[in-house]
């Protein structure tokens, strides 16, 4: 399946000059959103994955149909204030600004086999914040699943020796 033709360009948003790649008209199609969480399920099988992370928003949308599928738990990781227990955050840089990145400090034992989620690496920041923040509880990585990847960007500079996937470049 052409998983492209159900992301829509939106122009200049949020500000001038950004092209953003909009996943919502993927995710509103049944057999597209199906298609690209079974091709994440497909990677992430062979690496006897304990548990699914995902930075919000859209990494939940991306990681907890394949938690379910995977039959492992799903850890969200928030911006600051959102989480009600103690945490542990990090500072990161965003392609749009700053902000800081947290996650239960419960959410993974340490040992255990983590797959981040997220739909799109661009600056490659977001990932990276939760590599780290997974990191910090004694989590491994096993890998890091994307719809899309900013190629332009570099991000993946920030994944190297981690193991990832992207289901589509730009
Ligand atoms: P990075 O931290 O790699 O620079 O940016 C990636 C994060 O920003 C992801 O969590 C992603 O949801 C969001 N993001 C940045 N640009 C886009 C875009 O064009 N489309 C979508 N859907 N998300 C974007």
């Amino acid at each position: 399946m052409d998983l492209k033709q159900y992301v829509t360009i939106v122009e200049d948003w949020p500000k001038k000059g950004v092209r953003f790649k909009d996943i919502t008209t993927l995710m509103d199609n049944g057999d597209a959103y199906r298609y690209a969480t079974d091709q994440i399920v497909e990677y992430a099988k062979e690496m006897n994955i304990d548990l699914v992370v995902g930075p919000e928003a859209r990494g939940f949308i991306i990681g907890c149909p394949v938690a379910y599928v995977l039959g492992v738990g799903f850890a969200p990781v928030r911006k600051e204030g959102k989480l009600p227990r103690e945490t542990v955050k990090v500072d990161y840089g965003l392609e749009y600004g700053k902000d800081v990145l947290t996650i239960h400090k419960d959410a993974i034992r340490p040992g255990q086999r983590v797959l981040i989620t997220d739909d799109l690496l661009a600056t490659g920041g977001t990932i990276e914040a939760t590599i780290k923040l997974v990191e910090e509880l004694g989590g491994v990585v096993a890998g890091c699943a994307f719809l899309i990847e900013l190629t332009y960007l570099n991000g993946r500079e920030k994944l190297n020796g981690y193991d990832m996937l992207r289901l589509m470049e730009y």
